[in-house]
């Protein structure tokens, strides 16, 4: 199931592949991964899916090698 489209979440959808560059794991293929730059520009990538399920965590301990909730 694809999310709606907008210019913040392609943003955050582009840091999250960004940060699957050094990262690996499904996560940055993910279609309900997001990233999130801090001041100092590290990258942190989360869980778009553990806002409304709490089955996922909000920072996936990375690599994530399976999980259920993986969409393309
Ligand atoms: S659903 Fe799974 S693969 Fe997708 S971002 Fe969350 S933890 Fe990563």
């Amino acid at each position: 199931m694809s999310e709606e489209s907008s210019p913040e979440l392609e943003r955050e959808r582009e840091l999250a592949r960004r940060a699957g560059l050094r990262l690996g794991g499904l996560c940055p293929q993910c279609v309900h991964a997001r990233g999130i730059e801090s001041a100092r520009g590290s990258l942190f990538l989360l869980c778009g899916r553990a806002k409304e399920d709490p089955r996922y965590p909000r920072y996936p301990g990375q690599p994530v090698v399976a999980c259920r909730g993986f969409e393309r």
